[in-house]
């Protein structure tokens, strides 16, 4: 490993080892290769372009989809004393002739693009005329038409390679399934030798689907149990639902906030901006949010809609947790959500193909709903990966689901949908089965059917429970208008006929036991674990100094330093800039910036103590 990429690790960034995967890729890098590097979110793909960029020397050009966030970035990289600059739309003619002029001057470290910027010609001429040290393509996924962002400017990004030939190019990406990555590889003409996959496991998630019932009762039972105080994204699939549901947590005590792209913008930077900067906030969100968000407390992403497909769904629940410290990523899901998200791709005007691939999508994600085996596992056998045994750490590893013989009850279900003509929804259908002599019942003389009452021996929830999973097999399928009604599809056939046997997994207890976990602190107490009353002290010293450094700058707290970092001096208590140095993330830039600070407050601590032995 090169000596030089460990010094910039230290003195630039304050860390003190590589994590694994990253050294690999640096190496690689330093030595003028292409590099495809597939890690999840929160692994630590920016160094492994930055280090390189720096050890090269000239200028590292990120190619980033995400004008919103090229400006945090480029803060993040300046706050630890490097230069950097970005030129995209957002900039006015004459900033963007002095972002020029830094750069042909080569007095930038890193220079952001937005990929439309870039392909200008303008541009590309300028880009000819200093030294680049390398081309880093961010959210390199973009380039797949197979994958969730496509993004057309994408594909032409391999005029890099033929314009500047000898410049290395590293593409990243937390989001690849198989077919994904072999897009990127061909379209972006990478040597698949040149491929990183760093486990795409993220072991501090811990991953929960349960059954949909009183969707937002259960969401706020269970932010009130296990994240009292923390901060947190849910995530919802209509704008009018992010609304509804923001509305209703506030009122009852939960600091929410909406964001969705159907409010003004002004307002949605101030939400992002409040969500970035304050700590305990819970956003609630369209899958518009979020990408790039790089908070590294978000302890909880919960999903009260289901994702359209496993990337989308690891994607944003990749957003909790990335300090490291547990993390909860909890889905509630439910016939409807099948229902619904079948329809929109029905009714939606893509061409049958790109239908094709939607549909096999969302059954992979109806799969690992429906799964009985590890969540994890099957997480991560989608992206390739071949984990041994169970996690210990998801609900069906935390409490396995029960199986049980539904042959018979099944037959009954389908039955009924075919006697009362194949157009009626959920409710309706297990009111018949159940006997209820309903006024829907009465009027449609369906209590004359031989079907009702039949199914008196399942409660209403076991009934749902079968429905939903029927629906999720494609065995029912909703009905053209999108109403709910069911339909029997080709595979009834031999399940009517009694053909073939069908086990089906039990429905959830109403309120799921949820055990294995103790119900949690607020974990913004949690994430250190104090030995005495004193370092408890020390630590809200820290942290409301912490806060005083990024109000006066106007960046999150995070930013001037994470817990890991105030943890470390509650453990370690360094009297000088000596020994404030080893603390992680205080590289040579904020040692200068806000080592003082840190050490008024460590050495006033010892000044209390003394005094009060006294
Ligand atoms: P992503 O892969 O999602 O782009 P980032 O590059 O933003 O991840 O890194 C995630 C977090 O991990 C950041 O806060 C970063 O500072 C931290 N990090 C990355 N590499 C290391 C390391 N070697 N030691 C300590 N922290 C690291
Ligand atoms: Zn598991």
């Amino acid at each position: 490993m090169s000596e030089k990429a460990y010094d910039i690790l230290r003195a630039v960034f304050g860390y003190e080892s590589f994590r694994r995967g990253q050294d690999k890729i640096i190496n690689h890098v330093i030595q003028g290769r292409d590099a495809l590097v597939l890690m999840p979110t929160g692994g630590g793909k920016s160094l492994c372009y930055q280090i390189p960029s720096l050890a090269r020397g000239g200028t590292g050009v990120i190619i980033c989809p995400l004008i919103a966030l090229m400006q945090d970035q480029v803060d993040a990289l300046r706050e630890v004393g490097l230069s950097a600059a970005y030129l995209n739309s957002t900039l006015s003619a004459e900033d963007a002739a002095v972002v020029r002029k830094q750069f042909l001057q080569g007095q930038l470290d890193f220079l952001y693009v937005a990929p439309e910027r870039l392909l200008m010609d303008s541009t590309l001429r300028m880009l000819q005329q200093a030294r680049v040290s390398l081309f880093a393509i961010d959210e390199a996924h973009c380039v797949s038409q197979w994958g969730h962002d496509f993004r057309p400017e994408y594909l032409k990004l391999s005029v890099l390679h033929e314009m500047f030939p000898d410049v290395p190019r590293v593409a990243l990406t937390a989001t690849a399934d198989i077919r994904t990555r072999e897009e990127i590889l061909t379209r972006l003409q990478l040597d698949p030798a040149n491929m990183f996959v760093s486990g795409f496991d993220r072991p501090n998630i811990q991953y929960r689907i349960v059954e949909k019932n009183a969707p937002r009762r259960q969401l706020l039972s269970f932010i009130q149990k296990e994240h009292a105080g923390d901060t947190g994204i849910v995530y919802c699939l209509s704008r009018k639902r992010v609304d509804t549901v923001s509305q209703w947590l506030n009122e009852h005590g939960v600091n929410a906030l909406p964001y969705h792209a159907g409010m003004d913008t002004g307002t949605r930077a101030k939400h992002q901006d409040r969500f970035l900067k304050e700590d305990g906030l819970v956003i609630v969100a369209t899958i518009a949010f979020g990408m790039g968000i790089d908070k590294p407390n978000v302890r909880f992403v919960a999903h009260l809609d289901m994702p359209r497909s496993i990337e989308s769904y690891y994607q944003e629940t990749g957003r909790a947790g990335r300090d490291g410290e547990p993390a909860d990523a909890w889905l509630t899901y439910g016939l409807q959500d099948i229902l619904l998200l079948r329809q929109m791709i029905d009714s939606s005007d893509a061409d049958e193909a790109h239908k094709t691939v939607e549909r096999q999508k969302l059954d992979a994600m109806l799969a690992l709903c429906e799964s009985v085996e590890c969540r994890r596992t099957h997480l991560l056998r989608y992206f390739g990966e071949n984990p041994e045994g169970e996690c210990g750490n998801c609900d069906t590893c935390i409490e396995p689901p029960e199986m049980w013989d539904a042959t018979v009850a099944v037959q009954k279900a389908l039955s009924c949908v075919y006697r009362t003509g194949q157009r009626y929804g959920v409710g309706h259908l297990i009111d018949v089965l159940r006997g209820k002599s309903t006024d829907k019942i009465l009027t449609q003389g369906h209590d004359d059917l031989s079907t009702f009452g039949i199914g008196a021996d399942l409660d209403q929830r076991e009934w749902r429970a079968l429905f939903r999973q029927l629906t999720a097999k494609g065995i029912l399928i909703g009905d053209e208008e999108g109403y709910g009604g069911l339909r029997l599809s080709e595979r009834a056939r031999p399940l009517l006929q009694g053909k073939q046997n069908v086990s089906l997994r039990k429905a959830q207890e109403s309120t799921p036991a949820k055990s294995a976990k103790p119900a949690r602190l607020s974990s913004s107490r949690e994430e250190i674990r104090f030995y005495c009353a004193e370092d408890e002290i020390l630590f809200e010293k820290l942290r409301r100094c912490r806060m005083e450094l990024a109000t006066l700058r106007g960046i999150p707290a995070y930013r001037v330093l994470h817990n890991v970092g105030l943890k470390e001096m509650v453990e370690c208590r360094p009297q000088n800039l000596q020994a404030m140095q080893h603390i992680t993330g205080m590289g040579s830039q904020k040692l200068k910036q806000y080592g003082a600070s840190f050490l008024q407050v460590l050495q006033s601590e010892g000044a209390d103590t003394s005094a009060s032995y006294r």
